[in-house]
């Protein structure tokens, strides 16, 4: 029974790392050159014997016979893999165990037990542990074991770059909304499900006033800091399933999925209101002595057909509201 879910949890370590890598990369990757070791046991000669395999496969290896003295230099930083032995005089293998995982849970944990303590396997993988190696110790198994675990390291730390270089290909530098590439990608998929579940798709384009005389006046590095104080009210007074991009310089762009232009046009009025209302650096230098922008709406699919239609007609209406007085809302009337 306690094999079966020693392997259930094996098992599913194996799987996470088919789904992080596919086309099966892992054989060219290869980390364990710059992976540190650090040995736990209070049996010198086991220390004696990891240290020289794991040296001999590349590895940096140290070690400590005190579980209080590793975990010191675990927390230290630097260290990748621990191999602890578990009954241990003082502090005891399994409490090494549950401390590295509170306070450095990257830290990847080996645990070594006795052939006939499968039991102790199974306590030390709930806890966290990534394998275990069994007592006497067999110089393949060790070589195995720590080979794989320094390969999953390898690619848990591609995975979090791939997620990592993603998110950066989607957001605009100076603003952290999204880019205007990926604000391209969600309108089409939002009309594509606007068409598949027969509801509105709404678009606000927002255009800052008079930013190129705020500009000139105050230089633009603070043009820049107002726009991201106005890309950080946009956000906070959106709800979360809309999307905000920054769609070019002083150019924002709203999607609101399932909501009519009746209902973007109340809450782009209330974000205008705040946008007036709070206090921009520099804005008594405006014409107005207020800092504020102007908005156009247009409506999928009533008011256009696909998504360049819908951004045009928007565009449209933003040009309404700056023809009539700028710090306004306007609706594409068709
Ligand atoms: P309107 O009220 O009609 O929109 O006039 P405007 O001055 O806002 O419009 P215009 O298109 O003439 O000028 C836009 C200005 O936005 C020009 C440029 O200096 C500024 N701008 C565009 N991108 C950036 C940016 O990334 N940072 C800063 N600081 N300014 C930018
Ligand atoms: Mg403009
Ligand atoms: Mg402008």
């Amino acid at each position: 029974m306690l094999n079966e879910e020693l392997k259930i949890v094996r098992s599913e370590t194996n799987k996470l790392l088919e789904q992080i890598d596919p086309n099966g990369e892992k054989n060219q990757i290869n980390e364990h050159t710059v992976s540190k070791v650090l040995v736990v046991d209070d049996e010198e000669i086991m220390r004696h014997l990891l240290s020289d395999v794991l040296s001999e496969e590349g590895y940096t290896v140290s070690s400590f016979p005190r579980a209080e003295d590793a975990l010191q230099k675990v927390l230290s930083g630097g260290i990748s893999i621990v191999i602890t032995d578990v009954k241990m005089k003082g502090m005891n293998g399994m409490e090494l165990l549950k401390k590295i995982k509170e306070n450095t849970p990257d830290v990847d944990v080996i645990v070594m037990t006795g052939y006939a303590s499968v039991n102790t396997a199974v306590e030390s993988m709930k806890l966290g542990a990534i394998d275990y190696l069994t007592k006497p110790l067999n110089i393949d198994q060790i070589r195995i074991i720590v080979n794989k675990t320094s390969e999953q390291r390898s690619l848990r730390r591609k995975a979090d770059e791939s997620v990592f270089y993603k998110k950066l290909s989607q957001l605009d530098g100076l603003t952290d909304l999204f880019n205007h590439r990926f604000f391209q990608q969600l309108m089409q998929i939002e009309i594509a499900r606007s068409d598949r579940e027969n509801h509105p798709v709404s678009l606000i384009m927002i255009d800052i006033d008079n930013f190129k005389l705020f500009n000139d006046k105050n230089g633009h590095p603070i043009g820049d800091l107002a726009l991201k104080k106005l890309s950080w009210l946009l956000k906070e007074n959106s709800r979360d399933c809309d999307f905000v991009a920054r769609y070019g310089g002083e150019e924002f762009a709203v999607i609101l999925p399932n909501v009519t232009k009746q209902g973007a046009e109340h809450m782009a009025n209330r974000i205008r209101k705040v946008v007036e209302e709070t206090k921009f650096e520099h804005e008594e230098l405006l014409p107005i002595g207020r800092f504020t922008i102007s908005m156009g709406i247009a409506e999928y699919p009533k008011d256009a057909q696909n998504r360049e239609q819908l951004i045009q007609k928007a565009d449209q209406a933003l040009y309404a509201a700056k023809k009539n007085g700028k710090n306004m809302v306007c609706i594409y009337a068709g």
